[in-house]
């Protein structure tokens, strides 16, 4: 396969479910295929996904599909940022090997309406504030994976929850693929990078490093202070700011996503928040334990 500094290098580009499932076989017959799906509007966070799979498998395909079930909100769905043309470019500098670009109609021939049951995973966090968010998740990963039938697939730790609702819906399934989570990636100032945050207002933009500063800080409290009193400092920090409204601060069991009550409950301990900034929705965690 063409290395991007080869003067051969190309990105293939297709719109076609049918298309890519092909390049996708033929790829995978003597090459690993590192697949990494996203929702457009890329930036660094979307570009380290691809990093890491280009270092790990010989081919690497993205997708780009602002998927429609997986959203709650339809305002939210309407707003979310398109950025087509400087996607394609920041893929192609990257050296990806295939970008699948898929419409609706591809994706969906006719309407999904399996259900998926993630037990007590997704009634907590994002499951509970964004219901129906999960089980659309699931409905378009399932089907990006039978086209793609990847060798390892990547995902950001960003979405905390979501990557450990895929490793469940992965056993359930049981697909043979491997799953990799990359580390968040973080603007100059902690801000978890997000696509959503180009919706930001300057003075909003000025206010969020506080979501960041706030989990570092809650890392360091937990040598001396107990769940629910953190858990409680992490709410009412945020909450002070008015122009700040958080919607959860949960500190859970990494492996089952339900929230403990002492430090020694779970081997490993994530700190997972939202918060709202008028109508724009930002989501980070951090490791505690
Ligand atoms: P999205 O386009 O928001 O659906 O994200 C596509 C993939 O990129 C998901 O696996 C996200 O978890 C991951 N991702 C998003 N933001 C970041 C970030 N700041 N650092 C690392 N990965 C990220």
């Amino acid at each position: 396969m063409y290395h991007k500094y080869d003067a051969n290098y190309t990105m293939i580009i297709t719109n076609s479910t049918e298309h890519m499932r092909e390049l996708a076989a033929i790829a995978g017959k003597h090459k690993t295929l590192g697949f990494v799906p996203t929702m457009g509007a890329l930036h660094q966070g979307h570009l380290s996904l691809v990093k890491t799979s280009m270092e790990q498998c010989d081919f690497t395909i993205v997708s780009i599909f602002v998927n429609p079930t997986q959203f709650n909100d339809p305002e939210d769905f309407k707003k979310y940022p398109r950025t087509r043309t400087a996607d394609i470019n920041l893929l192609h500098d990257a050296g990806a090997n295939m970008l699948f670009i898929p419409s609706e109609k591809e994706i969906y021939p006719i309407p999904d309406t399996r259900v998926f049951d993630f037990g007590n995973m997704d009634k907590v966090m994002e499951g509970r504030c964004r219901p129906g968010h999960f089980n659309g998740v699931a409905q378009v990963v399932t089907r990006l994976f039978n086209i793609i039938n990847p060798t390892v697939a990547f995902f950001g730790e960003k979405d905390f929850q979501q990557f450990a609702i895929i490793k469940q819906l992965v056993t359930q399934m049981e697909l043979s693929m491997q799953l990799v989570s990359c580390p968040t990636v973080r603007e100059y100032d902690g801000l978890a990078m997000s696509s959503r945050n180009s919706l930001l207002n300057d003075k909003q933009r000025a206010l969020v490093p506080l979501i960041a500063r706030t989990l570092f800080e809650a890392k360091d409290r937990v040598k001396y202070t107990d769940v629910s009193f953190l858990k409680t400092w992490v709410y009412n920090t945020i909450d002070a700011n008015p122009e700040l409204d958080i919607e959860y601060a949960e500190i859970v069991n990494a492996s089952t996503l339900q929230p403990i009550d002492a430090w020694g409950d779970a081997e490993h301990v994530q700190l997972c928040v939202a918060v709202r900034v008028n109508t724009i929705r930002l989501i980070d965690n951090i490791r505690l334990k």
